[in-house]
């Protein structure tokens, strides 16, 4: 065998499975959740951002047919009561507020309005996000725009949440939908830094402090046209960069809220969903958008939840 033809094969086991991995889930998604399983109820209120289409849509829909409440979000009113309005005459609990993740006085009107109308929030599902570049495409013109909304828009979003979230005895959940293109040590795209990919990926000593600074660098060399040099990711710099950042906060805040006592638990993961056909794909992509939520719709229902601070992807722990 030429080595094409191994290359022409490795492709061909990931794709079975892939394809293996998501007949498995599909069949485990059509076992329905037991009644001592179930710790939430028609009160268990889950948020989810950017939720007027794609993914966020999706996990607003499944959220729904588990018997939540779920709160959909999104920056425009308009486009998100009409969202919210398809999966009401669907007969679930979805109520709309206006949510933009990088306008905090949108966010501090949502805050209130939740606390006053609802005491709080069980489950945050940080969805909202943006990428410029489509396909191979590589273009940095809006990358102070995708670290804010990826990166800040999900970090506003837990630093708010948090005092809002409701004491459960199966802890309450926060989740963000993240990517593997942010991985710390993807073979094909990674920060080439040794020594900065080692600290960003060491949980003792990683601080917000260090995953702004890394952004900081990263868009003055944007700024000042030399980045293309700087030993950025490759594929979709700002994006894997952003998602990367948010992968690291995740992992802060899960190390910060680790001491909090039984009936006060937070737990804080993020998840890969797949290449998945939505708009920010060109509707590309290898998943449809109700596989794509469901690993966020697991995270946040899982009966025995311990596990903070971690990485997903089709159900399973995924490095980060
Ligand atoms: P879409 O473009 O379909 O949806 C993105 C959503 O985010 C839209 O509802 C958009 O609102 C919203 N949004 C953008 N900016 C803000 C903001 N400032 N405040 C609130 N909402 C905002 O993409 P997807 O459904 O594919 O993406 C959802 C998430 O999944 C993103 O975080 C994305 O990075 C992630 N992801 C997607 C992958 C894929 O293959 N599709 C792969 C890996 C991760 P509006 O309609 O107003 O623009």
């Amino acid at each position: 065998m030429d080595n094409t033809e191994k290359q022409m094969d490795k492709k061909e086991r990931a794709k079975e499975r892939r394809e293996k991995r998501r007949q498995e889930i599909s069949l485990i998604r059509s076992i329905p959740y037991s009644d001592h399983q179930r710790w939430w109820s028609a009160e268990t209120i889950a948020v989810v951002t950017g939720a007027n289409r794609g993914i966020g849509f999706e996990i607003a829909h499944q959220l729904g047919l588990q018997g939540l409440t779920v709160v959909l979000t999104s920056r425009e009113t308009a486009v998100g009561e009409e969202s919210a309005k398809v999966l009401q005459e669907g007969g679930l609990k979805v109520v709309f507020h206006q949510l933009d993740v990088i306008d905090q006085q949108s966010i501090d009107t949502f805050c209130s309005w939740i606390k006053e109308n609802y005491g709080g929030i069980d489950i945050l599902i940080n969805n909202a996000g943006f990428n410029y570049n489509i396909g191979s495409e590589n273009s940095v013109e809006y990358a102070e725009k995708v670290i804010t909304i990826n990166y800040t828009g999900s970090k506003n979003m837990i630093k708010a949440a948090i005092p809002l979230m409701k004491p459960n005895h199966a802890g309450a959940r926060i989740v963000t939908v993240s990517s593997r293109l942010g991985r710390l040590n993807g073979r094909k795209n990674r920060i080439s830094d040794d020594a900065l990919r080692q600290q960003l990926e060491d949980v003792d000593s990683l601080s917000e402090e260090l995953i702004d600074g890394t952004l900081n660098k990263f868009l003055e060399q944007v700024k000042d046209g030399s980045w293309t040099t700087g030993g950025w990711p490759q594929n979709n710099t700002d994006y894997s960069l952003s998602k990367m950042a948010i992968n690291a906060y995740t992992r802060v805040v899960a190390r910060e809220l680790a001491g909090r006592p039984e009936g006060e638990k937070i737990y804080v993961n993020c998840y890969c969903p797949g290449w998945v056909k939505t708009a920010m794909t060109g509707w590309a992509g290898q998943v449809t958008p109700e596989e794509g939520a469901d690993t966020a719709v697991w995270l946040s229902l899982i009966p025995d939840m311990r596990i903070s601070g971690k990485f997903f992807a089709e159900r399973r722990e995924i490095h980060f």
